[in-house]
């Protein structure tokens, strides 16, 4: 079976790696999908965003990664034969935005299921935007992402306003 994980990876971090790699072991592939929440302020292009995954994913060996074009969520999952949407959740506020999707998605394409998958403990306090804030303001957030995305957001930074 084959699953995608779409998201806007702004930038990617370990909590979204700990899901890539669960989800991996449940699929016979798992396809993640860089998407653009155009309600979020984005610091990272797509393409920056899929060379990141593409240098965290390596050695998962069912995992491929691209970019969504413009549609829908649910017409790719079709055009590539998956029969899964992967989402995690890290508390009631991710739930119920996950519930909303979800249903939405199920009124589009009622063959695709949305699985869920609970944070690991350790980050359910990490999202993007957090980490944007940290780094801003000069926070350690090694422990938070894959080293190739602690470079990426030190260049970023050096080349900000901040
Ligand atoms: P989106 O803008 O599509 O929500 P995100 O990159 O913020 O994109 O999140 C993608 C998915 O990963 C969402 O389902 C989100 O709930 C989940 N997610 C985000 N951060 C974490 C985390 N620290 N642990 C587990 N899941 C997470």
């Amino acid at each position: 079976m084959k699953a995608i994980f779409p998201g806007s990876f702004d930038p990617l971090t370990n909590g979204h790696l700990d899901l890539i790699k669960r989800a991996s072991q449940l699929y016979d592939q798992l396809l993640v999908v860089v998407g653009n929440n155009t309600s979020k302020k984005a610091w990272f292009s797509p393409t920056e965003k899929l060379v990141l995954l593409q240098e965290a994913c390596q050695g998962l060996d069912n995992v491929s990664i691209q970019i969504l074009p413009a549609d829908l969520t649910v017409n790719l999952a079709r055009e590539v034969e998956a029969q899964v949407i992967i989402r995690g959740v890290r508390n009631h506020q991710d739930f119920e935005y996950e519930q909303t999707i979800a249903n939405l998605n199920k009124k589009l394409a009622p063959e695709i299921e949305t699985l869920l998958l609970f944070a690991d403990e350790k980050y359910t306090a990490l999202s993007s935007s957090m980490l944007k804030e940290i780094a801003r303001f000069g926070g350690d957030i090694s422990e938070l992402v894959p080293s190739v995305v602690v470079k990426a957001m030190q260049a970023k930074l050096s080349g900000m306003e901040v």
